[in-house]
């Protein structure tokens, strides 16, 4: 059989097994690693207030019958256009002075993926990510291959200045003075977290992911972390999606997002207890930190974080649209 319609049978049969009508679901985060004494009540406002555009635009997909795939991909295009994110506009700055961006998406009932790392003119990262995944025979491009193919598909490229924020330069700024002084090794804990990331499950039944980032405040140039890599930060099935934020060499060793669903799969256990396994002691056991979103096909929601915060927000089962930053 032709290879191409032999993939397309696959894909349809790996849908059909698992897809039953489901009432729509969506789930974001902004991030973890946020500090409750650097928060002003203005900047959490504002958080909230960027963290309810985006669940409204990718809700709006989902009620109207749309993919998960697509409502993922618009949710995370408004918080990369937002400042406040570690993603897109705002996104921290490499040890260089520089923005690194960092994406990928998945689509749970064909487990197609695409992802990019290390481009520097994309004004958009998921929507070059989508694009490798639809428009070209590969899964990840990085650097100046992915952002000539982003050309070549005519996705938007910006000057690499847009993406700059004073409050980004500050806090590298900072960070190189500690690490002159000898008080902070080069990449660390509370390094400026913010990446952002979404799950949905379509009333089709079917699971999407998605994660965009800067990475982490005074990473080296070249450094790739968990999120455009699939099954760390980024991975959906037909079962399960997830989305990682946090010191990405972590959830790069322990798989996280693939951990979270395979546990779910193999060891069936429920979509929290796995989430918690790796998020709260796998990760933390290691010496890294952070937090995750998970959703399930029967649309329940995991949302795990061992640091002090984790910017998210969610669409449940009775359209009810929720925002939290802290535990509490
Ligand atoms: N996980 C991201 C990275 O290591 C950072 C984040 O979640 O903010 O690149």
């Amino acid at each position: 059989m032709h290879l191409r319609r032999l993939a397309l049978l696959t894909a349809a049969m790996l849908s059909t097994t698992a897809a039953i009508a489901a009432t729509p679901v969506l789930v974001i985060h902004g991030g973890a690693g946020v500090i409750r004494s650097e928060l002003s009540p203005e900047a959490q406002q504002a958080v909230r207030a960027d963290l309810e555009a985006a669940l409204a635009a990718g809700y709006a997909v989902l009620k109207e019958g749309g993919t998960s795939l697509d409502a993922v991909g618009k949710a995370i295009v408004i918080l990369e256009d937002s400042p406040r994110f570690n993603a897109g506009k705002g996104a921290v700055f490499t040890h260089d002075g520089r923005n690194e961006l960092d994406a990928a998406i998945m689509d749970g009932a064909t487990l197609r993926a695409g992802a990019i790392a290390g481009v520097h003119r994309i004004k958009n990262p998921i929507l070059l990510a989508r694009a490798v995944m639809e428009k070209s025979p590969h899964v990840f491009m990085v650097g100046d291959g992915a952002e000539a193919f982003a050309q070549s598909v005519g996705i938007e490229l910006v000057d690499p200045s847009y993406f700059r924020t004073e409050q980004r330069w500050q806090q590298l700024q900072e960070v190189l003075r500690k690490e002159a002084a000898g008080q902070q090794s080069s990449l660390g804990r509370m390094v400026h977290y913010g990446t952002v990331g979404a799950v949905a499950l379509d009333a089709a039944g079917h699971l999407a992911a998605a994660t965009s980032t800067g990475g982490m405040t005074n990473k080296r140039y070249g450094r790739v972390g968990d999120s455009p890599i699939i099954g760390a930060g980024t991975y959906a099935n037909a079962q399960c999606a997830v989305s990682g934020t946090g010191w990405g060499e972590y959830y790069i060793r322990t798989v996280a997002a693939h951990d979270i669903c395979a546990r779910v799969a193999y060891a069936k256990q429920p979509l929290a207890k796995a989430a918690d396994e790796v998020v709260m002691k796998l990760i933390p056991q290691l010496g890294g930190d952070g937090g995750a979103i998970a959703l399930d096909a029967k649309g329940n929601i995991a949302m795990p974080f061992n640091t002090d915060g984790m910017y998210r927000g969610w669409v449940d089962k009775s359209g009810k649209v929720h925002v939290a930053i802290f535990k509490d």
